[in-house]
């Protein structure tokens, strides 16, 4: 059997172990696996059969369970875990428990309460400044450089990778339009993003403060915010996004627990703007993640945006979204903002990388300004992990169905 024969540099070997929720061919049940190669290992039947006491927390139907188990207990899991699939006197039990992934079902792993969504890449706040503001003066706005930007979008669209994505219809009215029309969009885009996953609840009217942002957040996840950017234009001022992204949330089908990221941890880009107390970061552990993230689209890699280079932290974001008193229940899920580089090649949406539609990619397929019915946009990415070994992120991915 492959999971205790890995090939040396997997990058999905036992230094990694993100979480999932799957099910058999024919079974109706679904429980927590962790992933190893391209087995899963099915985390309750060997916690069971090696007598471990955290069994019952993973046989369940989602993560929520072990979300609300705390950092305490996060850790004993994975340690057990890690020992269960490395060390040699538990082969022959837990071998019984492995299913290759080809095999079986992957689903939503955790059920989503609340979900945000950040703007924390200043890169991406320059070009799509730009863009929708072309007469706008700085293409920052005044406030960015003092908060993390965000909105509240849709829990109950966040779906699993591989889930279709069906073209959206709505208002859109170009500024040339005499009047709004209605129909399928015809601007319709990604965002390459990385998802935090709360575990940890916090009280009501109690912030949380930067420092405890560990003691909350479980994982992360790679993450595509489906936009339609005719939508969009049309309909954000002055409130924000609303339908142009409330119609699907794309999350990878694995959760990466944030133990797994310790050697990806740096400090983010230099702060140019002095911060209010709640969201200084000089004084604290550096809450930044070195996550190379690749967008491929039909299989054709289009862009390679850097996470390093966020100019907000998940920290940060989480400190800002809770300092009002707003509290955070297992579950919760904010999504960084759309990850963008410096360069051209690291732009994470298709408003960028086409400059909103002027400068279309050429594709072996063929041009491309917005997506097409039948496209697949496929995230993926990794993380510097022990010994210059990779930590692989689990993709997600979505085909464009007709609306
Ligand atoms: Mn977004």
């Amino acid at each position: 059997m492959p999971p205790f024969d890995l090939p040396e540099g997997d990058p999905f070997g036992p230094h990694n172990l993100p979480y999932g929720v799957f099910s058999l061919p024919g079974a109706s049940e679904r429980t927590v696996g962790v992933r190893l190669g391209d087995q899963v290992l099915d985390a309750a039947a060997a916690a069971r059969a090696l007598g471990s006491p955290h069994a019952a927390l993973l046989a369940r139907p989602t993560l929520n369970a072990l979300l609300a188990a705390g950092r305490t207990t996060w850790s004993e899991v994975r340690r057990s875990l890690t020992e269960a699939v490395t060390d040699p006197a538990h082969r022959a039990t837990v071998e019984p428990f492995f299913h290759p992934l080809s095999a079986v079902t992957l689903h939503l792993p955790f059920e989503v309460a609340d979900y945000v969504d950040f703007y924390s890449s200043e890169h991406h706040a320059r070009n799509a400044g730009a863009i929708f503001r072309p007469d706008g003066g700085d293409s920052l706005l005044p406030n960015w450089k003092h908060l993390p930007i965000g909105y509240h979008g849709r829990a109950g669209t966040v779906v699993v990778s591989g889930t279709e994505i069906v073209r959206p219809s709505g208002q859109r009215k170009a500024p040339t339009d005499a009047a709004p029309v209605f129909g399928p969009s015809v601007r319709l885009d990604i965002e390459a993003e990385v998802g935090f996953v709360v575990g940890v609840p916090s009280a009501h009217g109690t912030p949380v403060a930067l420092g405890d942002f560990r003691e909350h957040v479980f994982g992360l996840t790679l993450l595509n915010d489906w936009s339609a950017r005719d939508i969009q234009a049309w309909e954000y001022v002055p409130l924000g996004p609303f339908l142009a992204k409330s119609f699907a949330t794309s999350v990878s089908a694995w959760i990466t627990p944030l133990e797994a990221l310790e050697d990806a941890r740096v400090t983010p880009p230099e702060r140019t703007h002095p911060l209010l107390p709640y969201l200084d970061d000089a004084a604290t552990e550096p809450a930044g993640y070195d996550l190379r993230i690749s967008v491929a689209l039909n299989g054709h890699v289009v862009s390679e945006p850097p996470f390093s280079s966020m100019y907000w932290t998940a920290a940060q974001q989480l400190a800002h979204m809770t300092v009002n008193g707003a509290s955070l229940r297992t579950g919760d899920l904010y999504g960084s903002g759309t990850v963008s580089g410096p360069h051209e090649h690291e732009r994470g949406s298709l408003l960028e990388l086409t400059w909103n539609g002027r400068d279309p990619l050429e594709l072996p397929d063929g041009k491309r300004a917005f997506l097409e019915d039948g496209d697949v946009v496929t995230l993926s990415a990794w993380a510097p992990g022990p010994g210059g070994v990779r930590v692989g992120l689990g993709e997600v991915s979505g085909r464009i169905a007709a609306g």
